[in-house]
């Protein structure tokens, strides 16, 4: 029996994550579940699988969720960072889902890598923020850090067994190809570009999401942030990872050989795929998800991506190719962009631009030290925050 922490429960990859684990209720037991509004929703996951800890943001809202839970519920309600901070890196726990969303979920992703959890990780922000902090904490810790994030789990199901970064060439890997949808703005003109609505780009044509992921799906900021995730994962270069659009996002990705032999990984747009996939391995147990029809599917499409319409893929790279604290005022300056589109204080296109004008005037700060980065984080989101009320 393995002990389950699930960072971010009520989200949608949460939400996945405990459908898998009620299929076997023999080889996982959730030790804590955490979430930061959709209380109601926390209380029926607390119900149904008796954590021993449920955690909110703050007391007020862990006062609301102890009254919804019904006396005989043995889960101990906590607040705070410090709290999700320590039911990541608590003795007790075997495997930590970390699927809160954005930089939000660095420090406990960070936490359970230091206490050499087998750490699966859907939280591609903590890798784009501090991917060398996280890839050091797993290494020395003893830890196992698996990708949840489709592409990156077809990538690494697709990489030969005990793969390291280091030994890419005597292995015969010649890149990465990593798909993408192409979002639902894949066809549009840049004139329709700019008028474009947050219902309109949370609409994923394949898959259902969150929404902050759902718009970064939407401007390809997905996808750059996928590339430097990829990046710190496998230990490549950008130039090593070939971004190919495929709108029936059936393949899931690919690795290139020095042989000519391409190797995917195919299925149903699904993420209960790769959360099974990390839960298990090395070994395989069922997810739920129905078996690919390859004669319903009938043909794979493929396209270059248009850097013009979607400059968020281009500005990923270059953040990552500048180094230091570059990937995490990107970050920091996208999360700030996407949530003004949310609201209806930006434009679609707006998001790019506003990234673009944070990340070519913020300071460098570095990369060696968290503080470095939580400050990195700190400054761009205050920067872009004023660029938006300067163009209000
Ligand atoms: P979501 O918005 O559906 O859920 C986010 C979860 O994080 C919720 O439980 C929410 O309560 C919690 N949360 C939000 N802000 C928080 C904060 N400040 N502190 C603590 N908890 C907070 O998002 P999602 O779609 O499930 O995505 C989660 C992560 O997984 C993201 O990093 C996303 O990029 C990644 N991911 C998601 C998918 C997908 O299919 N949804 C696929 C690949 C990767
Ligand atoms: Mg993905």
């Amino acid at each position: 029996m393995q002990l389950l922490t699930v960072l971010g429960s009520t989200g949608s990859i949460g939400v996945s994550t405990l459908d898998v684990v009620a299929m076997h209720p023999d080889r996982y037991q959730v030790f804590a579940l955490t979430g930061h509004s959709q209380l109601e929703l926390l209380a029926r996951q607390c119900v149904r699988f008796q954590p021993c800890y449920a955690v909110v943001g703050q007391e007020e809202l862990a006062i609301k969720l102890r009254g919804l839970l019904p006396r005989d519920c043995p889960t101990k309600v906590l607040s705070g960072v410090e709290s999700l901070v320590a039911v990541a890196e608590h003795d007790d726990v075997d495997i930590v889902m970390a699927a809160i969303v954005g930089a939000a979920g660095l420090l406990p992703s960070l936490a359970a890598a230091k206490a050499g959890k087998r750490l699966l990780l859907a939280n591609k922000e903590s890798l784009v923020v501090a991917g060398r902090l996280m890839m050091e904490a797993v290494a020395d810790n003893g830890g196992v850090l698996l990708p949840i994030d489709s592409e990156h789990n077809a990538i690494f199901q697709s990489l030969p067994a005990g793969y390291r970064g280091e030994s890419r060439k005597s292995l015969g890997v010649e890149k990465i190809l990593l798909t993408a949808s192409g979002g639902p703005f894949r066809t549009s003109s840049a004139s329709a570009m700019l008028k474009v609505t947050p219902e309109q780009a949370c609409a994923h044509p394949n898959w259902s999401m969150g929404r902050k992921i759902s718009v970064d799906s939407a401007t390809l900021m997905n996808k750059g942030l996928e590339l430097i995730e990829a990046c710190w994962l496998f230990s490549v270069e950008p130039a090593e990872v070939e971004v190919v659009v495929h709108p029936q996002s059936v393949i899931h990705s690919m690795v290139q050989y020095v042989d000519g032999s391409v190797i995917a990984q195919l299925g149903n747009p699904d993420m209960r795929t790769p959360i099974a996939y990390g839960l298990a391995w090395p070994e395989r147990i069922a997810s739920g998800v129905s078996p690919l029809d390859m004669v319903a599917t009938s043909r794979l499409d493929f396209e270059a991506p248009d850097l013009e319409r979607f400059p968020c893929l281009r500005l990923a790279a270059e953040a990552f190719n500048v180094g230091g604290s570059a990937c995490a005022t990107l970050n920091a300056a996208n999360e700030v962009a996407v949530a003004a589109f949310l609201r209806e204080e930006l434009s679609f296109m707006g998001i790019a631009a506003l990234v673009e004008r944070v990340l070519n005037s913020a300071p460098q700060f570095g990369s060696d030290s968290l503080e470095a980065l939580i400050e990195a984080d700190n400054v761009a989101r205050r920067m872009a925050t004023e660029q938006l009320s300067s163009t209000a």
